[in-house]
């Protein structure tokens, strides 16, 4: 079920902070709750109070409010898309709300970096183009290369094979691109082959960084909702997490330093990056491309 809101205000954050892993100041949600049914989501997490998180809440006055609030804005810094859902779910094609968000912030100078799982980012190039002049980047997340192991962790998302192919337009657009490997789930995806394999896709799609996640967090709300589709989807698995971490937040892949080096060996074997480049200090490099 689809229902339209009135927000108070669009844009979180504060240009004095700047998230230590993608380089974002702002965050940017026009959308409440997310369709893309992943089983591992944070964002169902009590926390948020977003009930019925797969009833999707349209924040209707989101491009207005952005218009005012991007004006009163003093510094530069950069918009982060698709922290508490993902801003090209399939209601996304209809209502093209990211699509409008993406002009204005064109029309104000802003950099963005856009993190999701949707296919559908393909079609705002023309835009991305336009904004990578003053900086953007495009993380597409992928935490297997399996489509099949893909449909039981995110049932509702595009396969993981549409999400190379996306990032392979992408980059054969000029546009900085790459591959957010987050969460690595303990005892499901934490397997060495899977990583290798995602690292060498990467390669060839012509994704420019992976940035990497080994573990999951845990918390009211959204354990409650991993340990449902674990008992539907992994029914031994639910009893070897409560046993191995029992209610802690931070769930971290079982040695994951030993598979943290080998994905940061991997990557730079193939020349990617294990970090993406934040505005700052690529305003020039970002420039030079287009
Ligand atoms: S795409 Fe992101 S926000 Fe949406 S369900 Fe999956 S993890 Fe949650």
């Amino acid at each position: 079920m689809t229902r339209f809101i009135t927000a108070k205000t669009i844009l979180g954050g504060s240009a004095s902070r700047v998230d230590p892993w993608f380089g974002t100041s702002y965050t940017i949600n026009l959308y409440r709750g997310c369709s893309h049914g992943c089983i591992y989501c944070d964002s169902r997490s009590t926390c948020y109070q977003i009930d019925n998180f797969d009833d999707i809440q349209v924040k209707q006055n989101s491009i207005e409010l952005l218009h005012k609030e991007l004006r009163s804005k003093k510094v530069r810094a950069t918009i982060g898309f698709g922290s508490m859902n993902d801003c090209y779910m399939p209601i996304e094609k209809q209502l093209q709300l990211t699509r409008k968000a993406l002009e204005i912030v064109h029309i104000h100078r802003f950099p963005i970096h856009i993190i999701t799982k949707g296919t559908l980012v393909t079609r705002d190039i023309d835009l991305i183009k336009k904004i990578s002049q003053v900086y953007a980047a495009i993380s597409i997340t992928i935490t297997t290369a399996d489509d099949s192991l893909s449909q039981l962790i995110e049932p509702n998302a595009p396969l993981p094979s549409e999400r190379f192919s996306a990032i392979k337009t992408l980059s054969d657009n000029g546009i900085y691109c790459g591959i957010t490997l987050m969460p690595v789930l303990p005892f499901i995806n934490d397997t060495k082959e899977n990583i290798e394999q995602l690292i060498i896709k990467a390669k060839e799609s012509g994704a420019r960084y992976m940035i990497g996640g080994f573990g999951l967090t845990l918390r009211e709300g959204n354990r409650e909702y991993f340990y449902r589709q674990l008992d539907k989807q992994f029914p031994e698995l639910k009893q070897r997490y409560i046993n191995t971490f029992g209610d802690r937040y931070n769930c971290h892949t079982q040695q994951s330093d030993r598979i943290f080096n080998f994905f940061k060996q991997k990557c730079q074997q193939l020349d990617i990056d294990t970090k993406v480049l934040f505005y700052n200090n690529t305003i020039n490099r970002q420039t030079s491309l287009f």
